[in-house]
């Protein structure tokens, strides 16, 4: 038990510092997208399911700022920068699809660190710049990030 729990943390460790590299790595070429290029992605898990009214769609909501939850704020600062859409993702296996679809320059992530480091492999080989946020609380549901630090993320330019 012991030994498992020290093997978790290892990986959690392990996805940390290769997203916090990865994000030092492309924040400049991120910086330089225009807004207007770029798409927002935020976990499902984040939403208040008690009063939530996101539109479901395959892979995705799409969020209708019921004010429920945090993700009322990042999509209401993501339209008024002027960003592409932003996504509410259900998991990482709708990203290849979107990407395909919308062919954004970059994308700015919100999400744990094992989700994090399976998003930057993803988007890899895409020519896409990525920006992490890590999640502040995580898990399955009634998770919780910190708008300032999303904020920040979000409003980065050169
Ligand atoms: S703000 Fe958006 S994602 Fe959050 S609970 Fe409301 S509709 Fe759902």
């Amino acid at each position: 038990m012991r030994l498992c729990s020290f093997s978790q943390k290892n990986k959690e460790h392990a996805y940390k510092t290769f997203t916090n590299k990865q994000n030092r790595l492309q924040e400049e070429k991120f910086a330089s997208i225009p807004f207007n290029n770029r798409l927002v992605f935020v976990p499902h898990c984040i939403r208040n399911t008690k009063l939530c009214a996101a539109e479901e769609k395959e892979g995705y909501y799409t969020c209708s700022e019921c004010r429920g939850c945090k993700i009322n704020e990042i999509s209401r600062l993501a339209k008024e920068l002027n960003y592409k859409t932003l996504y509410v993702l259900k998991g990482g296996r709708a990203i290849e699809k979107i990407i395909k679809e919308q062919k954004p320059k970059a994308v700015i992530g919100v999400a744990c660190f094992f989700e994090g480091y399976q998003a930057f492999n993803i988007l890899k080989d895409k020519n896409v710049a990525v920006q992490f946020t890590s999640l502040k609380k995580d898990g399955c549901a009634n998770t919780d990030v910190d708008i300032e630090e999303v904020e920040k993320a979000l409003r980065r330019r050169i």
